[in-house]
């Protein structure tokens, strides 16, 4: 299953806490809490563990008569424990872009605009404070103030683009609605396998066509990745420029998986990893539930 990412390393940033802001228009956004501290871990390590808890909390985000305090509640939740999906540098069509006059950015369901001057786009993460950067045409500075935790953080010499450091300081910030959507799409698409296999007999033609089509618009934004030379021997090293990149690629992944996918659990309505592909109850206790007569 975890084949692609065998032996492979990245890191991510998560801070010990997060906080719900809103800016002057009323909207929210999760930022750092004060005095949080920033906190490195590889998610690589538990990339299945995360796609699982993304695909619930997409799930709780879907729900039409949840209270939006519970959506948002989950959201945190996931914030909390694997920090931002990294929106800001997932977005556009690179996410070098502070060298260019504009952000060009292809069909997402965050802005509708095709491109967009550098500072309009980086005031949608920094809605707060802006981030110290001085831009002449094609050059530009960062500089990386604040505490030393947040200066040892931007000259982890990773590779990774100065725009991905920027995500992971202390004022960046991301919109809890896109959030929120950016779950639904993947419990969407989870959902959409579901029904597929288990009403494809009921189905009309058209109806199994209109969910291959939207299979279809699950698109991917690969990973780029290298390799580096370590003492012993060559590591595959994934360059994720944002999680939301890595989670992306793993849910197709795992739902293709031919022998532990990840499904849909039809009395629950949980995601889970199947142990056996023809799995279909996330637990024992689900099945024997369905089969007493029970939904
Ligand atoms: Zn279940």
């Amino acid at each position: 299953m975890k084949q692609i990412f065998e032996h492979s390393k990245s890191f991510w940033v998560r801070y010990s806490d997060y906080a719900i802001v809103e800016d002057n228009n009323g909207i929210k956004y999760l930022k750092a809490a004060e005095n949080a501290r920033p906190d490195l871990y590889d998610p690589i390590d538990s990339l299945e563990e995360i796609v699982v808890k993304a695909l619930n909390v997409g799930r709780i985000c879907m729900g039409i008569d949840r209270p939006d305090e519970e959506k948002d509640e989950a959201v945190y939740q996931f914030v909390k424990e694997y920090g931002f999906l990294g929106l800001m540098t997932a977005i556009p069509t690179t996410p070098r872009f502070l060298s260019n006059d504009n952000v060009f950015l292809p069909k997402n369901q965050f802005i509708k605009r095709e491109t967009m001057e550098v500072f309009e786009y980086l005031a949608h993460f920094y809605p707060f404070e802006r981030p110290n950067i001085s831009k002449n045409c094609a050059k530009y500075t960062v500089v990386f103030e604040g505490d030393t935790d947040m200066v040892a953080l931007a000259w982890l010499a990773d590779g990774r683009a100065d725009e991905v450091h920027l995500s992971f300081q202390r004022e960046y910030s991301e919109r809890l609605d896109w959030l929120r959507q950016q779950f639904v799409d993947w419990a969407f698409t989870m959902t959409t396998v579901f029904f597929y296999y288990h009403d494809y007999d009921h189905m009309s033609e058209k109806d199994r066509e209109f969910y291959r089509q939207s299979m279809a618009a699950y698109d991917g934004i690969t990973p780029s990745y290298h390799i580096e030379l370590k003492k012993d021997r060559p590591v595959l090293m994934w360059n994720l420029n944002s999680l939301l990149q890595g989670i992306q690629l793993m849910v197709c992944k795992m739902l293709t998986d031919d022998d532990n996918p990840v499904k849909m659990c039809p009395g629950c309505g949980k995601a889970f990893i199947a142990k056996n592909p023809a799995d279909k109850y996330c637990s024992n206790s689900c099945e024997k539930h369905k089969n007493s007569g029970g939904d």
